[in-house]
């Protein structure tokens, strides 16, 4: 019959032959399995090759006996916790002190009580079972201690001595000599500096008083890491109630700690350009207005957001935008005075901070603002580190930003006031032009109000027909007559009467709209120009503004086309208004995109030349057929300063490159002539007329008048 395994195994050692059978005998009854050995060698062996359980191990055998094999097992590495019972001479105490030295864990004397046996057997194995469990179990310990890094020590007061576990050295560091050195003065040594004196206080106070503690403390490790523990120390007390010992566990936390000041950081920060996020900007602000409010000092936040970024975004993919949004925000931090200084707790004073509150828009705070002016500085400094030229896969693009500004307590006395009216100042200097900062005025606030309605008046207005074309003529200053107009687009607004583009235009850009009247220009602008052909009208060209979203429709030549074909006009009538910032985001779609226009027949003209940041080698390769000259260099083109010098470089460009140069916003005789005589002819300006109306600008056509002939002649004189 086979025995059931967990009886358990063993080995019995005896050189008596009878004995070991009877022994076996009445053990394999009893279901334990047996093995046998006839000498010490034969035992040790056997032991080798496979594990047991229990060994009888008789003490008097030929070659090595029983005490020599009892002390070689105890080395064994499995032999440490072996239940040896060994087989002794009765009453013979001096073999049961021998065998106890060697190791033994029982003894059975001779002869055996066969009943007996099997009892100290069972018992033997019991006791070591029981054993093998708390082993395991401190090994368990062990093992807990160091999954949860953390250690447990006892200041033990009457014998004045320091215990520790393992784990609790791991912690202080590996080379921690701990042991005889070890006393608590060394252990709250280790402590931080900073965290030492309140360390060593609650020791103390759990000493002598018995109050238990927990702590949190950082340590000053040999190797300088970083480590941060949680601490809990208890007293323990006698029956009459003496502190004998302290006891206390020491877990490492830097982990945590770690994590938790990376999801606050995280909670805090914006993750794309780890700027502070709009809640941690908030937070910083509601701090320094206290702040400002106790000392009466004024403070600032600048509201600054980059001009048309989804348009560029669009153009370029989100990649590319959130990397540019990330050296903007890279060009912001350098330029704001210790922002990487931030932190609430302990709360550090920085003289600006940066943040970036939402896509494109960046918020910072200038503190100790002694004049407004100051603010106003701080802004320029932003505005140029912004539109400094940014490289993008090879080529390089200009962005421009917009910022408001609003003081405390001047502009408000809260966060959000202030913020608040800092975003409407920015809007404010959005419309005076790109790369302006604004005050905030009182007179804002209303117009801000306005400006809501006025977005959802402006999506009815495009569907209402409320838009109109007003058309202002381009002539040949040499002969005075009338080569052709530029649509611009009006709101016949029911209430506020006729509005011009200053008032919608930004607004349409801001809010997506711009498409849609985009589209309602080009067709009101084909349709006019097929009313006046059927009106047998001399032909013209008529020139459009094409805004950037239109223009980065995938679509957009067949778009265009489609639209005049319905209105029966070629695209050979239409002259496109481009501008430069625009071309400039992405050359080679752009150019592809011009190619495309191009070949449907439609003009392609730059408009606003100069402002933006073209370079010529790009000018070059778009295939243009008009450069217009942006007004402010005609304003004092007859200075002869540096506008002359542009509007004549842009004029020698165009003659150069074969496209024709228009010079706009022309408004005096000076001007005109001063153009005609340097090669520039084509001009517009309130000189001439300022835009009109389609049916004045219909009898201008019909009427055929010449402009002011003989223009050359009297400038000439
Ligand atoms: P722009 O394309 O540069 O248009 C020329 C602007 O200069 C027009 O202003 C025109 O009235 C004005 N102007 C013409 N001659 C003179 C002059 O001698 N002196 C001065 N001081 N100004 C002169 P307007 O019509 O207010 O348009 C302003 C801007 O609005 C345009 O500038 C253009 O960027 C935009 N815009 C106008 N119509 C449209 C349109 O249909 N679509 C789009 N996307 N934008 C338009
Ligand atoms: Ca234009
Ligand atoms: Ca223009």
């Amino acid at each position: 019959m086979k025995t059931q395994p967990e009886h358990g195994r063993v080995l019995l050692v005896d050189d008596d032959a009878m004995i070991r059978m009877l022994a076996a005998e009445s053990l394999r009854h009893a279901g334990f399995e047996v093995s046998e050995a006839d000498c010490g060698e034969q035992a040790l062996r056997v032991f080798e090759e496979s594990p047991f359980d229990l060994m009888l191990l008789d003490v008097l055998m030929p070659g090595i006996d029983g005490y020599t094999v009892c002390e070689r097992l105890r080395r064994h590495p499995r032999g440490q916790w072996l239940p040896i019972l060994m087989l002794t001479g009765l009453n013979d105490s001096e073999s049961i002190e021998r065998a106890y030295r060697a190791g033994a864990t029982d003894f059975i004397t001779k002869p055996i009580n066969w009943l007996l046996l099997t009892q100290r057997v069972r018992y033997g194995l019991r006791a070591s079972h029981a054993i093998a469990l708390v082993t395991h179990s401190q090994q368990r310990l062990a093992h807990a201690q160091r999954l949860a890094r953390m250690g447990s020590w006892e200041w033990s007061i009457a014998e004045q001595r320091f215990s520790w576990s393992d784990e609790l050295q791991q912690i202080f560091s590996g080379d921690w000599k701990l042991a005889g050195a070890a006393t608590p003065e060394r252990f709250l040594d280790m402590v931080r500096e900073s965290d030492r004196a309140t360390v060593g206080a609650a020791r103390q106070a759990l000493l002598f008083e018995g109050t238990a503690y927990q702590l949190t403390y950082g340590i000053d490790r040999p190797d300088a890491t970083l480590c941060e523990v949680f601490e809990q120390a208890v007293a323990v007390r006698d029956g009459s109630g003496r502190i004998i010992t302290i006891e206390g566990v020491t877990q490492d936390i830097t982990e945590r700690v770690e994590a938790q000041r990376r999801i606050q950081h995280m909670a805090l920060h914006d993750g794309l350009t780890g700027l502070a996020n709009r809640q941690f900007f908030s937070q910083l602000v509601e701090v320094e207005l206290e702040r400002s409010r106790r000392d009466k000092s004024a403070c600032a936040i600048l509201y600054l957001d980059i001009d048309h970024f989804k348009t560029v975004n669009d153009a370029l993919g989100d990649a590319a935008g959130d990397q540019l949004l990330c050296t903007l925000a890279e060009r912001l931090r350098a330029e704001v005075r210790g922002a990487d200084l931030l932190a609430l707790k302990p709360p550090m004073r920085t003289a600006e901070v940066v943040a970036r509150i939402d896509g494109d828009a960046f918020t910072v705070l200038v503190l100790e603002v002694r004049a407004a002016s100051h603010a106003a500085l701080v802004a320029e400094r932003l505005l140029k580190t912004i539109s400094l030229p940014l490289l993008l896969g090879g080529s390089e693009i200009v962005l421009t930003a917009s910022i408001g500004i609003a003081v405390f307590p001047r502009d408000g006395k809260t966060v959000e006031t202030l913020w608040r009216h800092a975003e409407q100042a920015m809007y404010a200097a959005k419309a005076t032009g790109p790369s302006t900062c604004h005050f905030f005025d009182k007179e804002m606030n209303a117009a801000a109000s306005v400006k809501l309605g006025l977005e959802n008046a402006l999506r009815r207005a495009i569907g209402n027909d409320e838009l109109r074309l007003h058309f202002q003529p381009k002539v040949d200053a040499g002969s005075g007559r009338l080569i052709g107009a530029e649509a611009l687009v009006r709101w016949q607004h029911p209430q506020r009467g006729l509005l011009g583009p200053d008032q919608f235009i930004g607004l349409a850009e801001e809010s997506g709209l711009i498409v849609a009247l985009g589209d309602w220009v080009v067709t009101a602008a084909a349709r006019q120009l097929r009313q006046w052909q059927d009106a047998g009208l001399p032909p013209l060209r008529l020139s459009i503004n094409l805004a950037s979203p239109s223009f980065l429709q995938e679509d957009i030549a067949d778009r265009l086309d489609d639209a005049l074909r319905r209105a029966g006009v070629s695209p050979g009538q239409l002259l496109l208004e481009l501008t430069e910032s625009l071309l400039m985001v992405d050359a080679e779609s752009t150019i592809a995109r011009l190619n495309r226009l191009r070949e449907k027949g439609f003009g392609l003209s730059l408009d606003d030349f100069g402002t933006g940041y073209s370079s010529l080698s790009y000018l070059k390769r778009f295939p243009l057929d008009e450069l217009k000259i942006d007004r402010s260099f005609i304003t004092d083109v007859t200075l002869g300063d540096k506008d002359a010098a542009i509007a004549l470089s842009v004029i020698e460009l165009g003659r150069r490159f074969g496209m024709q140069v228009v010079a706009e916003g022309v408004e005096t005789r000076a001007q005109a002539g001063f153009l005609l005589a340097h090669g520039c002819p084509i001009q517009q300006g309130y000189l001439y007329s300022p835009p009109i109306a389609a049916d004045d600008f219909a009898a201008l056509l019909r009427r055929g008048d010449r402009f002011d002939r003989g223009l050359l002649a009297q400038t000439a004189e």
